[in-house]
This record gives C-alpha cells, structure tokens and sequence, in this order.
C-alpha cells in the first residue's frame, strides 16, 4: 500500500504519453483537433463533444457524436459531459428531422471488440436515420464505401439545417 503515496512525478509524463500514443490514429480524435472541420466531415464541436459524420455510413446522414476526450467508458465521463452529450443527441435529431426528414432514428453504442467497437476504442454514439422501405436498401450501403461528393451534400445539408435552427432559436422572444 505505502507504494501508492510514493512521490513519482515521472509516472505523470508516462500516463500523458500513452493518452497521446492512444489517441495518434484515432479518426475522433482527429476530427477534435482537425483546423479543417469539413474535410473531417464535423458537424458540431463544443469543448467537449464532438459530432462527425461517419465516412462509412449505414444510412445517408449517419452520425457519431463523441467526447472530445479520448475514453472508451461511460463511467469515465463527467456528468457535465454526459449532459452535454445528451444536450447534443437531442439536438441533432433535430438536425438531422431538418435536414433529412427521415421516419425515424436507430440510437445505439458499440462498447469493447466483441460488440463490434473499432479499434480507436473511442466511445460515439451511433445516430442513423431510417426512412420507411430503407430496409433492403441498408445491407447494399453497408457493403458499399459511399462516395466523397453524397457525403460533403448531406453534410452541407445538415450545417444548413443546424444554423437555420439555431437562428430560429435566438430570434424568439
Ligand atoms: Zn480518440
């Protein structure tokens, strides 16, 4: 136990290198520090959360939002992030219901391999809208790498429809 309270300032430079050895690769990552929000497809950027559209979609405007911090748990979330990622799930549903006009969402979260979490272990929520009939049209999109030109349209698309909603709502009385 007396090995806990030993004074190791050298531990401290250990741990900040291996955050930044896990986090180099990581497209989330990425997109957080990215100068060029576009070309990494990020829709919504706050201090802590990051929203970016997923360059291999299972459905047209199909969304990752994601802490800015590079963690793989919700339990290793503050509460004032988890609000904020909630705060921006709810938001961009709206974008999105804006932009895209879909029937309806699959909202879901892939932790660990097993479950079919990438490699980055970067915990995002999925945000896929659904349109009424999409269902033999999604195994083709999933096998299928979309390309570059549909997504940069439906990303315009959903800034669009973002700054349009966030004019309308500082215009209310
Ligand atoms: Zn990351």
């Amino acid at each position: 136990m007396a090995i806990d309270v030993l004074w190791a300032p050298w531990r401290m430079k250990y741990i900040e290198y291996t955050k930044i050895e896990k986090s180099r690769g990581c497209f989330i990552c990425e997109a957080v520090r990215s100068s060029n929000p576009e070309e990494k497809l990020v829709v919504h950027r706050t201090e802590s959360v990051v929203v970016l559209m997923n360059r291999y979609p299972y459905n047209t405007g199909h969304l990752l939002i994601a802490p800015a911090r590079h963690v793989a748990e919700f339990a290793q979330l503050s509460d004032s992030e988890l609000f904020e990622l909630a705060a921006i799930l709810r938001d961009s549903l709206e974008w999105l219901r804006k932009a895209l006009s879909p029937d309806g969402f699959n909202i879901g979260v892939n932790i660990g391999r097993v479950a079919g979490a990438g490699l980055e272990d970067h915990l995002h929520i999925h945000v896929v809208p659904r349109w009424n009939g999409d269902t033999n049209f999604m195994p083709i999109v999933a096998n299928t790498k979309v390309i570059p030109e549909a997504l940069v349209d439906t990303y315009r698309k959903i800034i669009a429809a973002k700054n349009q909603l966030a004019s309308a709502q500082t215009t209310k009385p």
